[in-house]
């Protein structure tokens, strides 16, 4: 299709809002405000093809079902975050998982499971292994990012987009 929406999802403060701003706008803001939820548009080429890629930050709504279903609804693939040193926000995964499959009504939607924070190493509770081994239970990709950094921020839309593409 020529156009593409990519909503991210995850716990708050994981790094969604920095993660669209890495990719989007190729900077990073240190204090980007939690309760904003932003939605973006580019041209972006990705395997020399170009797409319209509308780009959904979602902001803490977990209390506003009806804006968080609205989002997953309209979401054609989602980039599933948690950062690498908080347990508590890779516990989150599986029920973001659910949610999205629940709304879709089916287990088969393109995604990527994202542990951010890659830079913070020192300070990782969530080894890499459980990150792979929850995508693959999701038969989501998986890939470790920094949004302060850029590493690997690219590669995990990269590789969204070339499952949304296939779908
Ligand atoms: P959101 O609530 O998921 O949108 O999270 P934010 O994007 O607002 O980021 C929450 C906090 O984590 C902010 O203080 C960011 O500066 C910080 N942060 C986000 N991404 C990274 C990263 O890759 N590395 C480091 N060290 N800090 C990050
Ligand atoms: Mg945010």
């Amino acid at each position: 299709q020529d156009k593409i929406i990519i909503v991210l999802v995850g716990s708050g403060s994981v790094g969604k809002s920095c993660t669209a701003l890495r990719y989007i706008q190729s900077k990073f803001v240190e204090d980007y405000d939690p309760t904003i939820e932003e939605s973006y548009r580019k041209m972006v080429i990705v395997d020399q093809i170009a797409t319209m890629l509308e780009v959904i930050d979602t902001a803490g709504q977990e209390e506003y079902r009806s804006v968080r279903d609205k989002n997953l609804k309209i979401g054609d693939g989602f980039l599933v975050v948690y950062s690498i040193i908080s347990t508590e926000s890779f516990l989150q995964i599986s029920s973001l998982h659910q949610a999205i499959s629940q709304i879709k009504s089916s287990k088969n939607f393109p995604t990527v499971t994202t542990g951010n924070k890659l830079d913070l190493e020192k300070q990782r509770e969530v080894p890499k292994k459980d990150g792979e081994k929850i995508a693959e239970k999701f038969s989501s990709s998986f890939i470790e990012i920094s949004a302060k950094t850029g590493q690997f921020v690219n590669d995990a839309f990269e590789e969204l987009i070339r499952k949304i593409r296939k779908f």
